[in-house]
C-alpha cells in the first residue's frame, strides 16, 4: 500500500527547519529542483567572488590557529561532530532522499557512513603516527613528522552529497586543515544543513577559530574560482572525469595538491563456479541500486559463455520486478534519474547499443503521468555479443551491458580494456581465479573484490580508482597523509659535524 506523503517541498521545508537552516532566499536566488517531482524544492543565494575571496582569507587566518590545537583537542570536534550527527541522522537522511532522490535506506546509510568517518577520524587524531630513522652518522637521529598542510577544497557531485565531504573534512579537521564545502549546484540544501549540523558542534567546542570550515555555493565558476586560489593546499574534487580534466592542470599548474575522484567503469566476471543466487542479488543491488548513479556502479557485466544467457535472463527478470517510485515510499527499490540530462543520456547510451549490434530489455519510462517532469525508468539490460564502443563510457544511469567471454584471462582483458579504473569484482568459487583477479596481472581498478559486487564500499579502506578515475584515495588506510606536509628532521646532538656519505669539507 503507497503511504500518504506530503509535497516534496512541504516535506523539504519541514526538514530545513528541524535541522536549523535558516535565511533562505524567499526569492530571487538560485531554484533548487527535486528529482522526485521535478518541482522547486527552495532557492538558494550563490557567492559571489567577494564572498568566496572572504571565505578563502578567513580559512587562511584560520590555519594560523587550528594548526598549532593538539591533534587529539581537534579530534574532540570530529567526536562532537559524530554526535551531532547521530542526533540529526532521520531529518539528515531525509534532506539526502528529496536533494539527491535516493531510497531512504541508502540514504541512511549515506548519513551512518559520515557517523563512521567521524569515528575513524576521532582515533586518527591520536595516531597521525611518525617515524624514528636510524642515521648513519654519529650523534644524530632522523624522524620523519606530519604536520598541518593548509585549507583544504572539497568539490563534491550530486550522488553522494553528504558523505564525500565527510571522508574529507573529518581527516583534514584532525590533521589541522580548515575546509571550504563547494558542493554540486544540484545538492546545495544538504550541504548547508550539514554546516549547521557543524555549527552545532563547533558551539560545543568552544574555541574553534572563525573560518575554519565554509560553504561556498555556487557552479563550475565558483570551483574554478577556488581551485585556482594559490592559498588553497589541497583540492579534493570528485566528479566527472570531465571536472578532473579541467581541475588537475590548474591545480598543478600552481604547484598545488590534488586528489581526484571521478568517473567509474565498473565490471563484474562471473565465473563457472560462481554462486548464481548470491551474484544476481549482487548484480541487481550494484547496477540497479541508487538508479544506477553510483561512481561504483555496475555497469558491465563479464559472464562465462556457458552461463550468460541464464545470468541475463535472471537479471532481466529481477530488473521487471524492481519497485520503482517516489524513494521515500517504504518498499520502493529504484528512486528517479536525477534530472532531465541523466534521462536523455541513458536514452543515447541504449541507442548506441542498439548502433554496435545489440539488444536492448527494460529502460522504459515510468510514472509520466504522476510526475511529468521527473525521470523515472525501468533498468535496462544490455546483451552484446562481444565488447563494444558504447561500453567505453561511464552512463551514469542503470544500464548493464553483458558480454560472454571463454576463459579466464579474456575476462580480466575484457575488464581491464576501459579508460576507467575505479571499481572491479569477480564472482568465483575458484581459489585460483580469486588470486589471480587480485594479482599484479589481474584486475587494474583502485578496488578489486571476491564474490560482492562493485559497489557500498566501507570507510576503513582507501577509496578511489586508477587511469581516469584520477588515481586519488580518500577515507580510510593512510588516506590522511594526503592532508599533511610530510617533514624529515635530522638533529646533531654531538659535538661534531660529520657530513653524510663521508663528504669531507674541512675549512
Ligand atoms: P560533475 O562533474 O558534473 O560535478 C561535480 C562537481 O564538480 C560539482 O560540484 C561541480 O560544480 C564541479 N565542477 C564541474 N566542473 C568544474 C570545474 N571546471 N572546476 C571546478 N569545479 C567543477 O559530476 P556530477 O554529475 O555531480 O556527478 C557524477 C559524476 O561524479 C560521475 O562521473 C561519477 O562517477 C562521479 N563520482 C565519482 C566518485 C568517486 O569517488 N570516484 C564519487 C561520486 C561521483
Amino acid at each position: 500500500m503507497t503511504q500518504s506523503l506530503p509535497s516534496p517541498a512541504a516535506h523539504a521545508r519541514a526538514v530545513l527547519a528541524e535541522l536549523g537552516v535558516a535565511g533562505l532566499p524567499a526569492d530571487g536566488g538560485v531554484a533548487v529542483r527535486c528529482p522526485i517531482d521535478g518541482a522547486i524544492l527552495t532557492q538558494v543565494a550563490y557567492d559571489d567572488a567577494k564572498a568566496v575571496e572572504a571565505k578563502v582569507s578567513a580559512a587562511v587566518r584560520a590555519f594560523r590557529q587550528w594548526r598549532i590545537v593538539p591533534a587529539p583537542r581537534r579530534g574532540e570536534l570530529v567526536r562532537l561532530l559524530g554526535e551531532e550527527l547521530r542526533a540529526a541522522k532521520a531529518q539528515l537522511a531525509a534532506l539526502v532522499t528529496l536533494e539527491a532522490g535516493k531510497i531512504a535506506s541508502e540514504a541512511a546509510g549515506e548519513v551512518q557512513e559520515m557517523i563512521d568517518i567521524c569515528d575513524f577520524a576521532v582515533g586518527l587524531s591520536r595516531q597521525l603516527h611518525g617515524l624514528t630513522i636510524a642515521s648513519e652518522r654519529p650523534g644524530h637521529a632522523m624522524r620523519e613528522t606530519w604536520q598541518p598542510l593548509g585549507p583544504v577544497v572539497v568539490i563534491s557531485a550530486f550522488n553522494f552529497p553528504v558523505a564525500v565531504w565527510a571522508w574529507n573534512a573529518c581527516l583534514a579537521l584532525v590533521c589541522g586543515d580548515p575546509v571550504i564545502w563547494k558542493p554540486s549546484e544540484k545538492t546545495p540544501l544538504t550541504a548547508l544543513a550539514v554546516q549547521a549540523i557543524l555549527d552545532r558542534a563547533l558551539a560545543r567546542f568552544g574555541d574553534a577559530p572563525e573560518g575554519l570550515t565554509s560553504v561556498v555555493l555556487g557552479g563550475r565558476d565558483a570551483g574554478e574560482r577556488l581551485v585556482r586560489d594559490p592559498c588553497i593546499a589541497l583540492v579534493s574534487a570528485t566528479g566527472s572525469t570531465r571536472m578532473g580534466q579541467a581541475v588537475a592542470p590548474i591545480v598543478a599548474g600552481r604547484f598545488g595538491r590534488s586528489i581526484l575522484e571521478l568517473g567509474g567503469n565498473n565490471a563484474m566476471i562471473v565465473t563457472p563456479s560462481a554462486d548464481l543466487s548470491l551474484t544476481v542479488r549482487a548484480i541487481v543491488f550494484s547496477a540497479a541500486g541508487t538508479a544506477g548513479q553510483r561512481c561504483t556502479s555496475l555497469r558491465r557485466l563479464i559472464v562465462h559463455e556457458s552461463l550468460v544467457d541464464k545470468v541475463a535472463d535472471a537479471v532481466e527478470s529481477a530488473f521487471s520486478r524492481l519497485p520503482v517510485g517516489d524513494p521515500r515510499q517504504d518498499g520502493v527499490l529504484l528512486g528517479p534519474l536525477h534530472d532531465a540530462a541523466a534521462y536523455q543520456a541513458f536514452v543515447a547510451a541504449m541507442d548506441q547499443v542498439r548502433a554496435d549490434g545489440g539488444g536492448v530489455s527494460g529502460g522504459e519510462r515510468l510514472l509520466i503521468d504522476e510526475h511529468p517532469d521527473a525521470f523515472y525508468v525501468r533498468p535496462a539490460l544490455a546483451r552484446l555479443a562481444a565488447p563494444s564502443p558504447g561500453m567505453q563510457r561511464e552512463t551514469f544511469a542503470p544500464l548493464l551491458h553483458v558480454v560472454p567471454y571463454r576463459d579466464f584471462d579474456e575476462a580480466v582483458a575484457i575488464q581491464n580494456d576501459v579508460p576507467q579504473g575505479l571499481s572491479s569484482c569477480v564472482m568465483t568459487n575458484d581459489i585460483r581465479e580469486a588470486e589471480a583477479f587480485l594479482s599484479a596481472a589481474g584486475s587494474d581498478c583502485g578496488i578489486a573484490n571476491v564474490n560482492i559486487g562493485p559497489s557500498g564500499a566501507e570507510i576503513g579502506g582507501a577509496f578511489g580508482g586508477e587511469k581516469e578515475t584520477g588515481g586519488g584515495r580518500e577515507s580510510g588506510s593512510d588516506s590522511w597523509k594526503q592532508y599533511m606536509r610530510r617533514q624529515t628532521a635530522t638533529v646533531n646532538y654531538s659535538g661534531a659535524l660529520p657530513l653524510a656519505q663521508g663528504v669531507r669539507f674541512d675549512l
